[in-house]
């Protein structure tokens, strides 16, 4: 998990982050380029999360906030390089026990409240934990308090 974390900070710091949630795995964005950015205009209206890097291209900035699946994203692109299902799960996510509150003795929920597929499990109000329910959203990151919670994609 030290690993994990070091790589996803590593990550963070070189400037790569999440591709968008309805980009393939080897999409082509060189349409991206010339957009206006009819997806990001259409995220902005929901809860910012969705960037463009300064080739255009979209991806996801999960310190910021979650993504939804609204889809509205995929929806806006005129150009088909969102579409279809979103890829499952976003990201790797999980708690570091050293930073969470909650594995600290300090009672903490914050991440459990806002998720929306109960992937978060405690033992009474202590050590949470990322189940197989994440789908990689994102919403648990901006919500904790102390930045416990990590991603790598
Ligand atoms: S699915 Fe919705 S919340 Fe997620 S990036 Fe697209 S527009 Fe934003
Ligand atoms: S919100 Fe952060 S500090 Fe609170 S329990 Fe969750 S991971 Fe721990
Ligand atoms: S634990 Fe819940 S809120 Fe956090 S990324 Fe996974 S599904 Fe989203």
């Amino acid at each position: 998990m030290q690993r994990r974390a070091f790589l996803s900070q590593f990550l963070r710091g070189a400037g790569s982050n999440l591709a968008a949630p309805y980009a393939a795995a080897q999409a082509d964005y060189s349409a991206c380029a010339d957009c206006p950015g009819y997806c990001m205009d259409a995220c902005e209206e929901e809860t910012g999360v969705l960037k463009r890097n300064n080739d255009g291209r979209p991806y996801l900035d999960l310190e910021v906030a979650g993504c939804t699946f609204c889809a509205k994203c995929r929806d806006a692109c005129p150009e088909g390089v969102l579409f279809g299902e979103p890829r499952m799960p976003l990201a790797t996510v999980w708690i570091s026990a050293a930073s969470c509150l909650a594995h600290n003795g300090t009672v903490c929920v914050s991440c459990v409240q806002v998720c929306p597929e109960q992937a978060i499990d405690m033992d009474n109000l202590f050590n949470p934990r990322v189940n197989d329910n994440c789908t990689g959203c994102g919403l648990c990151i901006s919500a904790c308090p102390v930045g416990a919670v990590k991603w790598s994609g």
